[in-house]
């Protein structure tokens, strides 16, 4: 009686809920501030000032029909006008208002994306580890997520690998960097080899391969890392941005696509990517963040936080023997698991209340997830658990 497919998808508890529920079970049992929840990716820096600044400012000064009303479905002109100057003047990208669509943040970006692309048969590759939801999003649509293994240890992209997975069922390739759960930022050399590997087989099957770039980390890079903006690299790119990160805003829900001016058919495109939000029952992105997002473009939460867990945590787990791979962004370690088996390990690491979450999911089994995006107190406290946890494989 009901979609199979929806009834099966809401029955699945994600493992990442899984955890953060038996989190809260045993804070109640024995108090919050004696476990170590790592398993939830929830920005712990507070939005920066201009966000509630910008909030009080629109609820008494701003016409209040406007402010809670309607917007175009792509948003509101003047909000598209700033971000693309935006744009234009942060990477010298030829983006106008006309190029972007106001979303509900990343996961709608993803949606829109792959439901305007997507026909019969059609695939989107990605690399292992990746988000979970792509494979529940490229579903949905009607396609199938193929999954490409990444570089052993570093995890940047396997050119042979890629190129052997394409094919002409290919219709996107769809990349995360910084990448949730790794933390690895894909460097010059992954993202060139990428691009011309996606031009040379849009040239042999005749059709664009696009690329879709899954932006929630972009600003969340420490030590001066560079982020290609992908628009720059490749003609047939979408980029699906979101504030949930860099502003700390993920309850909020805002973000956009913006489709590259040099996209095939770009038109065609764009009334794609209108259609898509059209038929997801999208209407418009909620129209108060929009203008919050617009003031504060350029600001982020304090990143500095974020890189002091970083550091204190990867160094603590690489002299207590953990093997890690190093982040150069995000909020997210991988860590490879002393035992084969990442699910039996997240088990015995419950013994000291640590909640870590099992690489299955991400497509890429051996590992787990800690998502530092905690107090750095929490990380300090939490040094000697992971200690005894690996003395237990000595
Ligand atoms: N893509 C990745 C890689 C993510 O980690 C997340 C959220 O954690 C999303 C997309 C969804 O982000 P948003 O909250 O902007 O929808």
């Amino acid at each position: 009686m009901y979609n199979k497919q929806m009834t099966g998808l809401g029955k699945k508890r994600s493992t990442i809920r899984e955890i953060f529920e038996y989190g809260n079970r045993r804070a109640a049992e024995i108090g919050r501030e004696n476990i170590f929840d790592f398993s939830l990716g929830n920005p712990s820096v507070p939005a920066p000032d201009c966000v509630n600044k910008t909030v009080k400012s629109l609820a008494s000064d701003f016409d209040s029909v406007a402010l809670h009303g309607y917007t175009s479905a792509q948003g509101a002109f003047d909000v598209r006008k700033k971000i693309a100057d935006y744009i234009n003047e942060k990477y010298s990208a030829p983006v106008t208002p006309d190029c972007l669509y106001m979303t509900c943040g990343a996961a709608a970006s993803l949606t829109i994306c792959v439901n305007a692309l997507c026909c019969d048969r059609d695939e989107f590759i990605t690399f292992t580890p990746f988000f979970p939801e792509y494979r529940v999003f490229v579903e949905a649509a009607g396609g199938s997520l193929v999954a490409v293994e990444s570089e052993d240890g570093t995890l940047q992209i396997d050119a042979k690998k890629l190129e052997s997975a394409i094919n002409e069922h290919t219709k996107a390739v769809i990349v995360n960097s910084p990448n949730n759960p790794s933390g690895v930022v894909l460097n010059r050399k992954s993202i060139d080899a990428l691009c011309n590997i996606l031009r040379k087989k849009s040239e042999e099957y005749s059709h664009p391969i696009f690329l879709i770039s899954d932006e929630p980390y972009r600003e969340l890079v420490y030590d001066g890392q560079e982020v290609p903006y992908l628009i720059n690299e490749y003609d047939d790119t979408f980029v699906c941005y979101s504030f949930s990160k860099s502003l700390s805003l993920p309850g909020e829900r805002i973000g956009y696509i913006a489709v590259s001016p040099k996209l095939h058919d770009f038109a065609d495109a764009y009334a794609a990517v209108c259609g898509a939000g059209r038929a997801l029952g999208y209407v418009c992105a909620p129209s108060m963040m929009q203008r919050v997002v617009a003031a504060c473009l350029g600001q982020t939460s304090d990143v500095s936080v974020y890189k002091e867990n970083r550091d204190l945590l990867y160094n603590g787990l690489t002299k207590a023997g953990y093997e890690c791979v190093y982040p150069d962004g995000a909020f997210y370690l991988f860590v490879k698991s002393p035992e084969p088996d990442a699910n039996a390990f997240c088990e015995r690491a419950k013994k000291y209340e640590l909640l870590l979450v099992p690489s299955d999911d991400f497509g890429c089994p051996g590992y787990v997830r800690i998502a530092y995006c905690v107090s750095t107190e929490l990380i300090k406290r939490s040094l000697p658990a992971f200690e005894k946890l690996m003395k237990e494989y000595k």
